[in-house]
């Protein structure tokens, strides 16, 4: 090493990274290749955008991505001339993990305690490092478009790299693997062999939109002048540059044209994902301008995704198949930015802006095709194929249901895709529609529970007159649920009301009448203890007052109609919004004997400071039963155990 030679030490993480990469026995090695190739044909996209505003970068040769093998020296480069990397770029982007969620990467691969699973890698992709699977060192020359210094990076993985200014003709990036000797004898797994190399770029790599070249070597028969083979010539060794992948765009392909397997493939590449699409979406817009639409639903949540800053692809944009941008988000409304894929649009400048973007008339149009597509196919496999389409929504549906809050989306084609569970059945789940058709006769109205589990919901106290009565009740346990309830009245003209605010009553008209009468007599009858009661809560509780909905606890609570329920008074404040705390209504069963024996005691002695820590008890229970946290835990179990000790 020269005397400027400088040494880096990896991140923690990647220490990490390439410890495991390293001592992995990973048996899809092969894809170390496909990330390789994806960051070259990344930094090739890179360079041809940089060079619509900038002529001068793009280089007289053709863009592309080269493959060269040394079986002797048992070595592989890949060369490309794209957007190379300056010396702090290197820095910053290799050697380090920018990306929020490879700390949970590495803690799944340590919990599960065994070779990291093609699943968990390709969920993950990670990328450069996936080379140190297959190589004992690398190095990487590199030269940032635009810039004259080149500089070499280089490492055995273990610990850190070393870095120092090198020389490169041109700007682009080229990187060296120092293949490991064990996977020489494996025919398959000899990276440095042309017939390996050609298989897995036709197998991960086909559609890569440059082309992928190789020099391989040929014999042939010594020609004559003319052309013609010479009778008996020796062989000589034609050296010959070949392209390995066919770079066909395959959304301008028509669908009957194109394999199930090549969209799978493409979907692979272009989403970061090892796994199968659930959907595969084909489009196209015509009219005054024309765009192709190539979209997929994935069948998995990136385990990333609800970080909302890591870096997601969502749909790209291309403009008449010249790479405009990832993750294009004028494309897609928020509730969908799980959708991947790509957007070709023949009518848009290549110069086009994300500002621009915005206003832009025929993104508008084109965004307004994607919903439309994307929501036509979910409905169709929720028709259709009901386990798939509880597959999506298990993975995407309390994500999907930020449509419900969105100004701009109309309701009625998001409502019907709602999966939501109910206690018709123990673990199914059912559309508002199916909901519909099991009403009762006498019912007009849909009901639902917030909470914060379907376990929770299911057991509240809320919830027995209803179940007595034969009526069912939707559970509503994602926190966005209780945003949408609050501005989404009604369905199918039905409208919707928590069980959980309000006062309820249930009976048919005589019903009401006939209870009318004894519910005043019971009023008269505890008015005075309800009060006694309230006045141990008054901090808590605006009111003590008989139930409708209890047919077997003591107590519940409820809201008003318009108040915040706990949990979302819970969620403003972990979003630090400063909200006062609302009082709500403890609604006690009047047929529980527990309220005849309250009575007893207050009657004896109004004053017997037994009253106050009943009230308190049962509040706390009401608390409990509904999943809210108590307000001093220590405080409620010392009560208990007084209590107890005078039971005994
Ligand atoms: P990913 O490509 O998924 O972001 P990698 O670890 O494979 O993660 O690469 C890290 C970063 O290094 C890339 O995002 C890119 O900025 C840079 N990089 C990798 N390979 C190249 C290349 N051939 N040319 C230019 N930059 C590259």
């Amino acid at each position: 090493m020269s005397s400027q030679t400088e040494r880096h030490e990896f991140q923690a993480e990647v220490k990490q990274l390439l410890d495991l990469m390293i001592h992995s026995l990973y048996s899809h090695k092969d894809i170390f290749l496909r990330e390789l190739i994806s960051n070259s044909s990344d930094a090739l996209d890179r360079l041809r955008f940089e060079a619509l505003t900038k002529k001068e970068l793009l280089p007289d040769k053709e863009l592309e991505i080269r493959l060269e093998p040394d079986p002797k020296n048992r070595t592989l480069t890949l060369h490309d001339n794209g957007i190379g990397m300056s010396r702090q770029e290197i820095i910053e982007h290799i050697g380090t993990i920018a990306r929020s969620g490879t700390r949970e990467f590495l803690k799944a691969a340590k919990e599960k305690n065994q070779p990291m699973s093609a699943e968990l890698i390709g969920q993950f992709g990670v990328g450069f490092y996936s080379s140190f699977m297959v190589s004992d060192k690398i190095m990487i020359v590199t030269r940032r478009a635009g810039e004259a210094e080149a500089v070499r990076w280089e490492s055995t993985g273990e610990g850190g790299y070393a870095l120092e200014a090198a020389e490169r003709a041109e700007p682009g990036t080229s990187v060296t693997l120092y293949l490991k000797p064990e996977d020489a004898e494996d025919g398959m797994q000899d990276y440095a062999s042309e017939h390996v190399l050609r298989s897995i770029v036709t197998k991960y790599s086909d559609f890569v939109s440059y082309p992928i070249r190789m020099k391989v070597e040929k014999r042939e028969p010594e020609r004559d002048a003319d052309g013609t083979y010479k009778a008996g010539a020796p062989e000589k060794v034609v050296i010959e540059d070949v392209t390995l992948n066919s770079m066909k765009a395959i959304w301008t392909r028509p669908k009957n044209e194109v394999g199930e397997q090549e969209y799978k493939d493409f979907y692979k590449h272009i989403a970061h994902d090892w796994n199968d699409p659930l959907e595969t979406i084909v489009a196209k817009l015509e009219g005054n301008f024309e765009a192709n639409l190539l979209l997929f639903i994935p069948s998995k949540a990136p385990f990333d995704f609800r970080f909302r800053d890591s870096i997601h692809r969502g749909i790209q944009l291309y403009v008449k198949r010249v790479f405009i941008m990832d993750e294009c988000k004028d494309l897609l409304p928020e509730y969908l930015h799980f959708v991947r894929g790509v957007v070709d649009s023949d009518g848009l400048s290549l110069n086009v802006s994300r500002e621009i973007l915005q206003q832009d008339r025929q993104i508008k149009a084109i965004r307004n095709h994607v919903i439309k597509k994307v929501l036509e196919t979910l409905k169709e496999i929720q028709d259709s194929q009901a386990e798939k389409y509880l597959t999506f929504w298990k993975e995407f549906g309390a994500f999907f249901k930020q449509g419900l809050l969105d100004w701009e989306e109309k309701q009625e084609r998001l409502l019907p895709l709602l999966m939501i569970q109910s206690n018709h059945h123990a673990t199914d789940f059912t559309t508002l529609k199916d909901y519909i058709s099991r009403m009762k006769p006498e019912q007009n109205t849909i009901y639902y529970l917030n909470g914060p589990s379907r376990e929770v919901v299911g057991h509240s106290p809320h919830l027995e007159a209803f179940q007595q009565k034969g009526f069912e009740v939707l559970f509503l346990t994602d926190p966005i649920d209780e945003l949408w309830t609050g501005r989404i009245s009604e369905f199918e003209g039905k409208k919707f009301q928590s069980i959980g605010k309000g006062s309820i009553d249930l009976g048919s008209e005589e019903e009401k009448k006939e209870s009318e009468e004894t519910r005043k007599n019971q009023e008269k009858q505890y008015k005075d203890l309800l009060e006694c009661l309230k006045s141990g809560l008054e901090q808590d509780i605006k009111e003590v007052r008989l139930s409708n909905r209890l047919t077997s606890s003591p107590a519940c609570l409820v809201s008003e109609a318009h108040d915040l329920s706990p949990q979302m008074e819970m969620l403003m404040k972990q979003m630090g919004q400063s909200t006062s705390h609302t009082k709500r209504i403890l609604e006690v069963n009047p047929a529980h004997p527990l309220l005849g024996k309250l009575q007893k005691v207050f009657d004896a002695d109004s004053k017997n400071p037994l009253l106050s820590d009943f009230a308190k008890l049962l509040y706390g229970q009401a608390l409990l039963a509904e999943g809210s946290p108590l307000p001093d835990p220590a405080a409620y179990s010392q009560l208990i155990a007084e209590l107890m000790m005078k039971a005994i």
